[in-house]
């Protein structure tokens, strides 16, 4: 029998935690899970372990409760650097959001356990340092979200490659004015027309801070300046992205957006297998593509990540905890999702940055930033 291949995942209970199980499910002769670890929604760990049985669960709910599981409970941050520590992982998925998936993810890197990330803050804080770590180790991360995830598809070789085309569906306010958008309210901002995602992203691809943080997250990856990442909006999300050779060859990779394909890949890599796949993809269905150029006036946040991402050091640490608070408040109906941009902006404006900052000041800087936007917020 073939071997199955070992896996824990970091943020079993996310939106992207819940469809990795569902392709786990469907692929449950390929994996063996050996640890789930969530948030604080324990009653779907619960769940979740009793169909996988995993050995470990690990949760950070104030209650430490053990009730009701059969695996090992580990808890908090310490329970997500033990199953990081576990060697006998072929791979980790961190599906968690923010900052919280940066430590594990080092932790495994220095056990040399390879990565399917989806955790956008792991990069876009502390890029240099996961990358150079993981080059040491000889540790693989592996993209899922969409649009690296289909780079990571279309490259053979990086040294031939002379652009990255990172697609953008363009949100909710793609083809609505700037003043409908100073206007919108939370559920506007939420409606989302292609993803489904939790309320953060959803809010970011309103902003396009969400493409921000992926142009920051695809110089890591892939090793490419700024000034060869270029963004296009493409309403479809037909198109997950696409890169240019030096000898102008386009290669781009295509499907129907579901998240199940991005994490089935990143999670079996180098093999593929058949899993979710609700239909065959038909072009002539799809019928017609489109793209366009993306509007940075309207869509300030893009201009703003790629200033922080050439700024370097800490001003992508600063643009993502400024942009996160700023978040929290316009879905809490204190800022309007125009204020978000603006108030990171001021952030990083006042930002004094430090260019090669280690993790304890990454981490810093992330919590001093926090503290002042929600200042700057409280005294609007
Ligand atoms: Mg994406």
């Amino acid at each position: 029998m073939e071997k199955k291949r070992k896996i824990s995942i970091i943020g079993s209970t996310g939106s992207i935690g819940t469809q990795a199980l569902e392709v786990i499910e469907k692929l449950h002769d390929k994996f063996e899970i050996i640890a789930l670890a969530g948030g604080s929604n324990v009653e779907l760990l619960k769940k979740q372990a009793e169909k996988f049985r995993p050995k470990y669960v690990c949760h950070n709910a104030n209650d430490k409760t053990s009730d009701g599981f059969s695996a090992k409970i580990l808890y908090g941050e310490e329970g997500l650097e033990q199953i990081c520590s576990n060697k006998e992982n072929d791979i980790i998925l961190i599906s968690c959001s923010g900052k919280i998936g940066l430590k594990p993810t080092l932790k495994a890197i220095e056990n040399g356990i390879n990565i399917a990330l989806a955790n956008k803050e792991t990069l876009v804080m502390a890029g240099d340092i996961v990358m150079k770590k993981a080059k040491e180790h000889g540790v693989k991360i592996i993209p899922v979200d969409s649009e690296h995830c289909a780079i990571h598809q279309c490259i053979k070789d990086i040294s031939q490659v002379d652009k990255l085309i990172i697609t953008a569906s363009g949100g909710p306010f793609l083809h609505k004015s700037i003043d409908e958008m100073k206007k919108a309210t939370v559920k506007e901002a939420l409606s989302h027309p292609r993803w489904h995602m939790g309320k953060k992203i959803t809010v970011d691809s309103a902003t396009l801070m969400n493409k921000g943080l992926e142009i920051i997250e695809a110089h890591h990856l892939f090793g490419m300046d700024y000034d060869d990442i270029e963004v296009v909006i493409h309403p479809e999300s037909i198109v997950h992205s696409a890169i240019e050779y030096k000898d102008g060859s386009v290669v781009a990779q295509l499907g129907l957006p579901s998240m199940h394909i991005p994490i089935q890949y990143a999670i079996s890599y180098p093999e593929r297998f058949e899993g979710i796949k609700s239909k065959s993809f038909s072009f002539a269905e799809a019928a017609r593509l489109n793209f366009e150029k993306p509007d940075f006036e309207k869509f300030p946040a893009l201009g703003l990540a790629y200033r922080a991402g050439r700024a370097g050091g800490t001003a992508t640490v600063c643009l993502n905890a400024a942009n996160e608070e700023a978040v929290y408040a316009f879905l809490e109906g204190k800022i309007t999702l125009c204020q978000i941009v603006d108030i990171t902006q001021k952030m990083l404006e006042e930002h004094k940055i430090i260019p090669n900052p280690s993790i304890d000041e990454i981490f810093e800087v992330d919590e001093e930033i926090r503290e002042k936007t929600k200042e700057l917020i409280r005294n609007l």
